[in-house]
C-alpha cells in the first residue's frame, strides 16, 4: 500500500490528494447544514505547523480530535474554494495523536489603530513609537525590563508594552504578532520578543483625522470627532475636590481627609451627534478652559467662592446646541464606547464645511 505523501503547510501548493501532515488543530467548530439525504453535520476549523496555518473542512473526524492537540493527520487533500485552499478531511483520514510541543507560525491581520477590536487578539499593527518610559519589574527572583511607548498611526494612538526589549522612539515600526488587551476600559498593546519588528521610512502627516462615530469601535486614544452637542447632563458644573487625594467631594469635606483644603473644578458630560451616530463624552477644566469662560482665577478666588449656579449656566451656554471638534481617549464598559475629552474647541470654518456635508437634520 502506498503511504501519503508528507508535506508542511508552506509547501502545500494547489489542489493535491493523500498527503500527510504534522499539525496542531488551532481552532474547530461544528455546523449542521441539510442536504438532500438530511442534515450533515461537519467541521471546520484552523491547523498549522511551524511553517503556516490552513483552514481545514472535516466531513467526518474522530470524536477523540481536539483542539490544541498536535496530529499526524495521513490521507487528507487539499481543494480550492473561494480562491483560498482548503485541507479536507473525509472517512479515510487518519489522526494520530502525537505528544510533542508544535510551534506554530502564525500569520498576523493588519489594523490601523482605529480599528483594533477585542474579536482578534494576535494581530498586526503599525506606527510611530513615541513616549517612552522604562520600568523594571522582578519575575521569579528576576529583574525584568518592560518598555512602553504610545504607538500612533494616521487613525489613533494606543499604549504599547514592550516586555524585555528596547524599540527605536521616534521611528515609524511594523510589529507583527502584538497582543490585544484589555485594562480599565482601555486598549493596549503588549509584545513579547517574539513579535517581528520591522521600522519603515513613513512620514506621519500632523493633522486632525476628524472620524466618523459611527466607525469607532475600539477603546484607543488620540481620537477627534467633530459634532453638535445635543444635551449635557444633570450634575455637570462646579464640582469640589479634595486637595488631598483629588477625589469629588459631594459633602462639605472629605470622608478620608476632614482637614484637607477644597479644590474647585469643572466637569461635564455630554452627548455629541454628528450625524452618523452619538457619543457621550466627559471632560474637565483642562479640556474646556479654551470655551467656557471661566478663568482659574474665578475657581480659585478665596474671596468669592465660585456660584454653583452661574458655572453651569456658563458650561450650558459654551456646549448645548454648539458645534465642536473633540479630541480625547476612548473608553469602553458595558454601556459602550464614551471619550474622555483633553481638548475641545469650537468649530473653524473648515471643520464647518466637513459637517455641513455630514449632519443632516440634527439643527434645525
Ligand atoms: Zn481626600
Amino acid at each position: 500500500m502506498e503511504s501519503s505523501k508528507k508535506l508542511k503547510i508552506a509547501e502545500i501548493k494547489g489542489e493535491v490528494v493523500d498527503i500527510e501532515i504534522k499539525a496542531k488543530i488551532l481552532s474547530m467548530s461544528k455546523r449542521e447544514i441539510q442536504n438532500d439525504k438530511g442534515p450533515l453535520t461537519y467541521h471546520y476549523g484552523l491547523v498549522g505547523d511551524e511553517t503556516g496555518v490552513i483552514p481545514f473542512t472535516a466531513w467526518s473526524i474522530p470524536g477523540t480530535v481536539r483542539d490544541n492537540d498536535v496530529y499526524l493527520i495521513s490521507k487528507c487533500y487539499t481543494k480550492s474554494y473561494k480562491d483560498k485552499l482548503r485541507l479536507y478531511f473525509d472517512a479515510r483520514t487518519e489522526f494520530k495523536l502525537l505528544t510533542e510541543i508544535l510551534e506554530v507560525k502564525r500569520t498576523y491581520k493588519y489594523y490601523e489603530i482605529k480599528d483594533l477590536d477585542m474579536k482578534d487578539k494576535f494581530i498586526t499593527v503599525e506606527g510611530l513609537l513615541t513616549s517612552e518610559n522604562k520600568r523594571e519589574y522582578e519575575k521569579e527572583g528576576e529583574k525584568k525590563e518592560v518598555f512602553q511607548y504610545i504607538l500612533k498611526d494616521q487613525t489613533g494612538t494606543v499604549p504599547i508594552s514592550s516586555f524585555g526589549r528596547k524599540l527605536e522612539q521616534g521611528k515609524y515600526a511594523r510589529i507583527e504578532g502584538v497582543r490585544l488587551d484589555e485594562f480599565n476600559g482601555y486598549y493596549r498593546l503588549n509584545m513579547s520578543d517574539k513579535a517581528k519588528v520591522e521600522y519603515l521610512n513613513v512620514e506621519l502627516k500632523e493633522n486632525d483625522n476628524i472620524q466618523d462615530i459611527s466607525t469607532l469601535k475600539g477603546a484607543v486614544g488620540g481620537i477627534t470627532i467633530s459634532g453638535f452637542v445635543i444635551n449635557m447632563g444633570e450634575k455637570s458644573g462646579l464640582v469640589v475636590r479634595c486637595s488631598e487625594c483629588n477625589q469629588r467631594v459631594d459633602d462639605v469635606r472629605c470622608a478620608d481627609h476632614p482637614d484637607a483644603k477644597l479644590i474647585y473644578d469643572i466637569f461635564a458630560y455630554f452627548t455629541v451627534d454628528d450625524g452618523t451616530d452619538y457619543l457621550q463624552v466627559n471632560a474637565g477644566y483642562e479640556a474646556l478652559k479654551n470655551i467656557i469662560n471661566i478663568s482659574r482665577e474665578y475657581l480659585d478666588n478665596p474671596q468669592r467662592p465660585p456660584l454653583k449656579k452661574e458655572v453651569k449656566e456658563k458650561v450650558e451656554i459654551a456646549l448645548v446646541h454648539n458645534a465642536l471638534k473633540i479630541k480625547g481617549n476612548l473608553r469602553i464598559n458595558n454601556m459602550g464606547l464614551s471619550m474622555r475629552s483633553s481638548e475641545v474647541s469650537y468649530v473653524t470654518n473648515t471643520d464647518i464645511s466637513y459637517l455641513k456635508n455630514e449632519i443632516k437634520g440634527v439643527q434645525n
